[in-house]
């Protein structure tokens, strides 16, 4: 059996691109996790890390001559984690298969909004001028999709309650519905496959005592990749002030961790205006708090 379960950070900054010297070590590209689990790709929001992982699909594409299927799941729209969509080569050939899901928290329906992102005059090309077979579904808190790890495709949606026989040994992704961020919330996922589980957990803002649903939707997981836009200096700081952004503190973070009793953290949705001295400033107070973590880099690879 091919048991793999890897999870790729392809970008980690937040709000906007940051490319340039002072983050080269962390990355300025905006929000992109890659999973891998045995033939299954599935690729957790779309901002400028999308990309380089396009063109990389593509170029196995070219050598190999198979297919392109990948699983896109939108955690919400805000710019910063759909604008490398438009530049996801692979979404230009006929051959692709894109299964894109996301949250149905906005009024209009999420083909619509991506639609709308993609609108002349603002960008030359339709989303429906993009070749490849889509699908987009709207998912709902709770939901759960199974997904064949051979095929690499969705094999059935559950919406919450309904039974799902376990014996299937599919991977589950499972839809949080977070409330701790500006206009509607966003979506975290889990990611189990063959008794590892993974959670993605950005743009979302800690409460007191930790977001106790997160805290029990992230319970045991092997890894989990969690908001840390900003230092609690920052945070409170009078003249800086950060609070109701939706966006965590170090603090906040490892909260979740600890309680949750998670393997391993990982920092991600990095500010913008932090140049990588700053980051690992971040990362040395969470080490202080919490033994297995670590603040997300472009590139860096976990293996479940
Ligand atoms: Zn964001
Ligand atoms: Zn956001």
């Amino acid at each position: 059996m091919n048991d793999l379960f890897s999870v790729t950070i392809r970008g980690c900054r937040g709000s906007y691109a940051k490319p340039g010297s002072q983050t080269i070590r962390y990355g300025g590209n905006t929000t992109c996790i890659e999973v891998r689990i045995a033939d299954c790709l599935i690729i957790l929001d779309a901002g400028t890390g999308i990309v380089s992982l396009g063109q990389e699909l593509v170029e196995k594409h070219k050598s190999t001559g198979v297919p392109i299927v990948a699983n896109i799941f939108f955690t919400h729209i805000h710019h910063d984690h759909t604008e490398g969509f438009p530049f996801f080569e692979p979404a230009y050939f006929q051959s692709t298969t894109l299964n894109i899901f996301g949250p149905n928290t906005f009024s209009k329906a999420l083909i619509d909004v991506l639609s709308h992102a993609m609108l002349p005059p603002y960008f030359p090309v339709e989303f429906f001028e993009m070749k490849s077979k889509k699908q987009v579904q709207e998912l709902s808190d709770g939901d759960m999709v199974a997904l064949c790890p051979h095929k690499g495709v969705p094999k059935e949606i559950h919406t919450h309650g309904e039974k799902y026989d376990r014996s299937n040994n599919d991977i589950i992704l499972r839809v949080l519905h977070g409330y701790s961020h500006p206009k509607g919330g966003i979506y975290i996922y889990s990611v189990a496959y063959n008794g590892k589980k993974m959670v993605f957990a950005t743009d979302t803002e800690g409460y007191t005592g930790g977001d106790q649903r997160l805290i029990r939707f992230a319970k045991g997981a092997d890894l989990l990749i969690h908001d840390c836009q900003f230092t609690t200096e920052t945070y409170v700081n009078p003249a800086t002030p950060r609070q109701g952004w939706g966006h965590s503190t170090v603090e906040m973070a490892v909260d979740v961790a600890k309680k949750a009793g998670v393997g391993r953290l990982v920092l991600t949705h990095h500010d913008p205006n932090d140049n990588d001295e700053k980051v690992d400033m971040k990362e040395s107070q969470a080490k202080e708090l919490f033994d297995s973590v670590e603040c997300a880099r472009e590139g860096a690879v976990y293996n479940l």
